[in-house]
């Protein structure tokens, strides 16, 4: 076992410069990929940002460079231009006693200063797809010397539609090069990549820190993907979030998205790779302290987000990997708290989820999303709360001295109360309640034939738009404070059944609605009596 940098043979000039860095000994990822790129061989390694990747295979590649060379023997491909000078900036490092030559080219920089350095030689570049293939059209970069290549976060240059450029990079280096890829999943993809272009590959893989989902409540919500925003604005209402990270799929989204949630009266900031490194830390910053409760993001632009404090985790749409569906929500439920993750789902995608609950080895809760009277009921629900509160405290001497001068005048106090109560909600103006049309979903399960028992055929009932659901009627509702995830809970356990199966649920002031598959209708009846709910006995049945 490799415990020390001395032990890897690498130049002492690389074990003089980690050393200075306050590296005592290698990680594990080290410590298993420098001795075999040492050795020549091609490696995988399965590694997330934080294991020290970058060091993995910056110091073989550096250990292998010829002095005196003119052109690039090192290069290395990167999902970012963040990554990009990450990498570079590490590499300069680790090279400053080896007199490495490092530059970094990426998208959006002035050709000039980068073909002046490539004309000066260089020995190692690090770089992004786009602006490689730049520069090597424009004939002022020459990759037929390069010995070694990395593809570092390969997954992430995948997602992000960069496998041509890979590929035509590929094959603008030497046959004999050797080559590493790093990647924190392995999706099939990436693996046909390794098999196209890498030579008998030795795979080198880190256990992720296991994310612990059980202390997250997870929850998925059917809506179509244009009701997409007003389903979030929905949930913001009745959420009690005290932050919120948004996963969206592109750099673009983040802004629309965070825009739209800003105009709707929900005030969010987007986080973008595109951002300066300045501007991101100050937008964490925000985030961290507080000062910004919503923040959108994609998941290359929230890697390093360690932040302990995120009460919601939103997927507005569901990622390819079921392990960045993890990754994601493992962003909440930290540091001892429970956290929320909740998913939006369009029926496309609702195949997807089956693969991330395949992953999980576990079923998600499917919720629906609050009716109008729900938010309506809510937010009178926390304006008399607040009320409460001063009623409670008693010391409003300014405002009942302005209520006395009006009562003084002649009107009426109950007039005067409903008025302030009017003045006070004024600011829920800002915040429309947008429509949402009903999701008409195919379900997957094939369905059992209907035997037309006579109540069943009495109760198909009118209301009831999901085709195969009828609906039950529970005896509490609102005014006994029952929230859907307790009503499907009780059900799903009780009867059973997978919580997805049960479906809309509408709580009305003192009984509930919920649709349940037709022949699933006499089990849960049969099953949930005799049962308590909020210390009430439960009584479902038909509507
Ligand atoms: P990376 O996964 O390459 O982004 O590295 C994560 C962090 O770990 C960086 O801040 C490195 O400077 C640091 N690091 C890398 N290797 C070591 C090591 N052997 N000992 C201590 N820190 C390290």
């Amino acid at each position: 076992m490799i415990t020390d940098f001395t032990q890897l043979s690498l130049h002492p000039q690389l074990v003089q410069a980690v050393t200075e860095q306050g590296y005592t000994n290698p990680t594990p990822i080290q410590a298993g990929v420098i001795p075999l790129m040492l050795a020549g061989h091609d490696v995988i390694g399965q590694a997330q940002t934080g294991t020290g990747k970058t060091a993995a295979f910056a110091l073989p590649m550096i250990h292998n460079l010829e002095p005196h060379q003119k052109l690039p023997q090192g290069l290395v491909l990167t999902p970012t231009r963040e990554l990009a000078l990450q990498v570079a900036g590490a590499m300069t490092e680790y090279g400053r006693h080896s007199g490495a030559r490092v530059l970094a080219v990426y998208g959006g920089q002035a050709y000039g200063p980068q073909i002046d350095r490539l004309q000066r030689g260089v020995d190692i570049i690090v770089g992004t797809p786009g602006r490689l293939i730049d520069l090597i059209e424009r004939k002022v970069l020459n990759l037929s010397q390069v010995h070694t290549l990395v593809l570092d976060e390969a997954d992430e240059m995948l997602s992000m539609g960069f496998v041509e450029d890979i590929e035509t990079i590929l094959s603008s280096t030497p046959f004999t090069r050797q080559t590493a890829l790093f990647s924190a999943t392995m999706p099939a993809e990436i693996r046909r990549l390794a098999e196209q272009y890498m030579n008998n590959p030795q795979s080198v893989s880190i256990q992720r820190d296991q994310v612990t989902v059980d202390t997250i409540e997870q929850r998925f919500y059917l809506v179509r993907e244009n009701n997409k925003v007003a389903a979030l604005t929905r949930l913001f209402e009745v959420e009690e979030i005290s932050s919120a990270l948004i996963f969206v799929r592109t750099r673009i989204e983040t802004g629309d998205l965070a825009g739209e949630l800003t105009a709707r009266g929900y005030p969010a900031e987007a986080l973008s790779g595109e951002l300066s490194q300045d501007a991101r830390e100050r937008t964490l910053n925000r985030f961290r302290q507080n000062q910004i409760k919503v923040v959108v993001a994609t998941d290359v632009a929230a890697r390093g987000l360690d932040i302990d404090d995120i009460s919601h985790v939103f997927n507005y749409s569901l990622p390819d990997d079921p392990e960045i569906y993890v990754h994601r929500i493992g962003r909440t439920g930290r540091a001892g708290k429970t956290g929320i993750a909740i998913t939006l789902v369009s029926p496309l995608e609702r195949r997807r989820l089956g693969q991330v609950e395949h992953f999980l080895r576990k079923k998600i809760q499917q919720a629906s999303i609050p009716t109008e009277e729900d938010i309506r009921a809510h937010r009178e629900q926390l304006l008399a709360n607040k009320v409460m509160v001063w009623l409670k405290r008693g010391r409003c001497l300014n405002e009942r001295a302005m209520a006395e001068r009006m009562i003084a005048e002649g009107f009426d106090a109950l007039d005067i109360a409903a008025a302030a109560l009017k003045v006070a909600r004024a600011e829920e103006k800002q915040r429309p309640i947008y429509p949402i049309q009903a999701v008409q979903e195919t379900r997957p399960e094939p369905k059992p034939a209907r035997k037309s028992s006579e109540p069943l055929r009495r109760s198909v009932n009118q209301n009831s738009f999901e085709p195969g659901m009828l609906r039950l009627q529970l005896n509490i509702g609102r005014q006994q404070g029952i929230k859907p995830g307790e009503i499907v809970g009780v059900i799903a356990k009780r009867a059973d059944i997978p919580g997805s199966a049960i479906g809309k649920i509408r709580i009305q002031d003192n009984h509930t609605f919920v649709d349940v598959p037709e022949e699933m209708v006499q089990h849960v009846i049969a099953r949930t009596r005799d049962v308590s709910i909020r210390k009430m006995r439960m009584d479902l049945q038909l509507a």
